[in-house]
Formats: structure tokens, sequence, C-alpha cells
């Protein structure tokens, strides 16, 4: 099974109240892919300039991504800049955003990334994402994420690429601007009538709630001690849900169920390190680990919690 991918290869710069990060690997693509690449096969559609290191092209060939799409132009890759601060730990505040080479990113498929099994289309500009469903034949399964500013700056063309994916992820604040309600229900069931079969609004630290025709499923994220950095973590939350999809072959709501614990599992080793850095050394078996612990901490019999917590390696920062 593969998973085509495309969004922001970037270099971002990160402040959070414990330091700073500059230009370090970012992107939503790259995010994605870091974590997606233990599930299945992805290939990546995205663009970088001649500033962009070449080891961190290395690094993601060395996952197995599929870089053919990956366009390398002279001139600068995106980058973002953006800070955290103790009162608003789940949304970044964007301070910087240079689009370089992205202003002009037209994506193109490669010729056998068209028959993908799955379509994740990260956080970019509706018309590209509704260029890029023109270039692929039947995938089971199109995954949409997309943020405030589209919201605001073109619903309209939003709101036509929404009624053409199965699952809309949003932030439960992008959806509830989308719906103009204060109630994530409301705006869920606005969003479901465009035609999405699944909305899974993230709730950062508070979980994540899938709705779809009469089903309601809501899964807690995951209690960690150690919280460095949140950038990525809606990116691989997107990850560890797609991928585990594809890996099974399963598309139902069973699966998609499933699917949301392990989209909270990867999202929270995500946020240990900054960039990419907790995923470099994450492994299959550690996040079945963190899987299983869930299971206990949703049970309302005895005390699994603390048996839960007891389990975590104990945090070094
Ligand atoms: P998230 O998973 O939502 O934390 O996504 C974080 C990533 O999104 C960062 O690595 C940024 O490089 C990237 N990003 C931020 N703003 C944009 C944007 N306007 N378009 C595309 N990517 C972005």
């Amino acid at each position: 099974m593969s998973i085509v991918v495309v969004g922001s290869v970037a270099l971002d710069t990160v402040e959070t109240p414990f330091g700073k990060r500059e230009n370090a690997l970012g992107g939503a693509a790259t995010y994605f892919s870091t974590a997606a690449s233990l599930y299945t096969q992805v290939q990546l559609v995205g663009v970088v300039g001649d500033d962009f290191p070449a080891e961190h092209v290395d690094f993601l060939a060395s996952r197995g991504v599929d870089l053919k799409g990956l366009q390398r132009r002279p001139g600068q890759t995106f980058r973002w800049a953006g800070r955290y601060d103790y009162d608003n730990i789940n949304n970044a505040q964007t301070l910087d955003t240079q689009l370089g080479l992205f202003a002009s990113f037209d994506p193109q498929l490669p010729e056998d990334y068209r028959s993908a099994d799955c379509v994740f289309l990260a956080n970019i500009d509706p018309v590209l994402q509704l260029k890029v469903l023109e270039q692929v034949r039947q995938p089971k399964l199109k995954v949409l994420d997309s943020m405030n500013f589209w919201i605001t700056s073109n619903k309209a063309r939003l709101s036509e690429v929404i009624s053409k994916v199965d699952v809309l992820l949003l932030n439960e604040g992008e959806a509830l601007q989308y719906g103009e309600t204060f109630s994530l229900v409301s705006a869920a069931r606005k969003l479901l009538e465009l035609g999405p079969k699944v909305v899974l609004a993230k709730k950062g630290e508070y979980g994540a709630a899938l709705f779809a025709d009469a089903t309601y499923f809501f899964a807690p994220a995951y209690p960690l001690e150690k919280v460095v950095d949140p950038t990525g973590a809606g990116d691989t939350f997107a990850a560890g849900f797609l991928g585990y999809l594809a890996r099974e072959g399963d598309y139902s709501l069973a699966a998609m169920k499933r699917a949301v614990i392990h989209g909270s599992t990867v999202a929270s080793f995500t946020i240990e390190d900054y960039s990419i850095d907790r995923l470099r050394s994450l492994t299959m078996v550690d996040i079945e680990r963190r899987v299983e612990h869930f299971k206990h901490f949703t049970d309302v019999q005895g005390e699994a919690v603390f048996e839960t917590l007891r389990l975590q390696p104990a945090p070094s920062a």
C-alpha cells in the first residue's frame, strides 16, 4: 500500500519557553513522510531550493521515502518561524512565513504516484490540492488538512476540495471557525454536509474527536511528562492515522477508530523533541507499546493509569 503526500518541505525556526531551534528540518510533508514511512511506502510531492541541506534529502531517502516528486530548483526553500507560549501550547503563533519557491509551486505527480492507494493533502493552497486530486486515479482514501488562513482567504475553494475528500482533518478551532459556531458538533455537521465521510477534529493535548454519520468517537491524547516542541503534531497525527489504515488496507469506520489511537500515539512522540528529532529513532515497537497503554488508561477498571505512566521512560529534560 502506498500514500502520496503533497505539502511543505521547510526550514523552521521554532521558539518555546525552553529554547530556540533555527532552520531546522520541518514542513508538513516532511513530518508526515518521516512518520508514515514507519508504516508503509510514502511518495512525496514538494519543492525545495538550493539552500536545502543535502543531508535532509538523504535522511528522507534513508527512510525509504520516494523522492521522485520532490522538485529541487534554484531559489529559497519555504521557511516558517513560530513560537509557543505556556498559555497556548496547542497553537503556534506564526512569527514569519517566507514562501520562497512554494509561491510558484505546481505539484506534478510522477506517473507511478498516480495509482497510489491513499492521498494526504497537507496544508497548502486549496487550489493546489484540487490540482493534485485531478492527477490521481482512484485512491481508496483521500485525506485533507487545512488551516485558518485558507478558511479566511479562500473558503469557496476550500469548500470545493472538502467536498471531494473522504476524511477532513482540522484543528478544533479551525472547524469552529469554518462552521461559524462555538459547537464542535454543529461545525462537524456542517462539514459532513459538504461530502466527506469523516471529520476529525484535533484538540491538541485534549485528544481528537471523530465525527461520521451517526457516529462519534473520542480519543484522549497520550499523557506525556516531556513536552518540548508541538510542531508537527498535526502532521504526524495524520501520518499515524493514515499509515495505520494503509498498512491494514482497511478503511472502515472501525479501523478509523483504531487509526485515531495510532495518530495520537505518533503525535505524542513528535512533541518530545524539536523538529523531527524524536522520530529519527522511533520504531514500530515503541508505537505499538504506547498504543497498548491507551487501552489501560481509557479502562475504568482499577489503577491502570498509574501503571501506564510508570511504563514511560524517565524524562531526560
Ligand atoms: P503542524 O503539524 O500543524 O504543527 O505543522 C507544522 C509544519 O507546518 C511546520 O513544520 C511548518 O513548516 C509548516 N507550515 C507552517 N505554515 C505553513 C503554511 N502556510 N503552508 C504550508 N506549511 C506550513
